[in-house]
Protein backbone atom coordinates (compact mmCIF):
# COMPACT_ATOMS: atom_id res chain seq x y z
CA UNK A 1 0.00 0.00 0.00
CA UNK A 2 2.97 2.06 1.04
CA UNK A 3 4.66 1.71 -2.06
CA UNK A 4 2.03 1.98 -4.56
CA UNK A 5 0.95 5.61 -2.77
CA UNK A 6 5.02 6.27 -3.75
CA UNK A 7 4.49 4.76 -7.20
CA UNK A 8 1.50 7.46 -7.62
CA UNK A 9 3.43 10.85 -6.01
CA UNK A 10 6.40 9.68 -8.65
CA UNK A 11 4.11 10.08 -11.68
CA UNK A 12 2.56 13.15 -10.38
CA UNK A 13 5.53 14.80 -9.64
CA UNK A 14 6.75 13.73 -12.92
CA UNK A 15 3.49 14.60 -14.48
CA UNK A 16 3.52 18.18 -12.92
CA UNK A 17 7.33 19.10 -13.33
CA UNK A 18 6.71 21.93 -15.17
CA UNK A 19 3.75 23.45 -13.51
CA UNK A 20 3.49 26.46 -12.06
CA UNK A 21 2.38 27.18 -7.91
CA UNK A 22 2.08 30.05 -6.12
CA UNK A 23 3.41 31.28 -3.40
CA UNK A 24 3.13 34.32 -0.88
CA UNK A 25 6.00 37.14 -1.01
CA UNK A 26 6.07 36.56 2.46
CA UNK A 27 10.10 35.38 3.62
CA UNK A 28 8.05 33.82 6.15
CA UNK A 29 5.60 31.72 3.74
CA UNK A 30 6.32 27.92 4.00
CA UNK A 31 3.52 26.68 1.59
CA UNK A 32 3.13 26.23 -1.75
CA UNK A 33 -0.29 26.53 -3.92
CA UNK A 34 -2.29 25.06 -6.35
CA UNK A 35 -4.41 28.08 -7.22
CA UNK A 36 -3.94 31.73 -6.74
CA UNK A 37 -7.34 32.22 -5.61
CA UNK A 38 -6.83 29.35 -2.73
CA UNK A 39 -7.94 31.02 0.89
CA UNK A 40 -4.43 29.93 2.21
CA UNK A 41 -3.23 32.94 0.20
CA UNK A 42 -6.15 35.37 1.25
CA UNK A 43 -3.99 36.05 4.92
CA UNK A 44 -1.56 36.71 2.58
CA UNK A 45 -0.77 40.48 3.35
CA UNK A 46 2.34 40.65 0.27
CA UNK A 47 2.35 40.15 -3.22
CA UNK A 48 1.46 37.01 -4.63
CA UNK A 49 4.23 35.45 -6.67
CA UNK A 50 4.09 32.13 -9.44
CA UNK A 51 6.94 30.16 -9.48
CA UNK A 52 7.46 26.77 -11.11
CA UNK A 53 6.85 23.47 -8.38
CA UNK A 54 10.14 22.57 -8.68
CA UNK A 55 11.63 25.85 -7.20
CA UNK A 56 8.63 25.81 -4.42
CA UNK A 57 9.88 22.05 -3.70
CA UNK A 58 13.62 23.43 -4.01
CA UNK A 59 12.85 26.02 -1.46
CA UNK A 60 11.47 23.22 0.73
CA UNK A 61 7.70 24.26 0.72
CA UNK A 62 5.72 21.96 1.18
CA UNK A 63 1.72 21.81 -0.36
CA UNK A 64 -0.95 24.07 1.13
CA UNK A 65 -3.14 22.59 3.70
CA UNK A 66 -6.27 23.27 1.81
CA UNK A 67 -5.33 21.62 -1.13
CA UNK A 68 -4.04 18.05 -0.01
ZN1 LIG B 1 -3.48 26.88 -0.91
Amino acid sequence: MKLLLLALLAINSVHCSTSMVYVCGSPTATKYHLSPSCRGLSNCNYRIVAISLDSARESNKTLCKWER
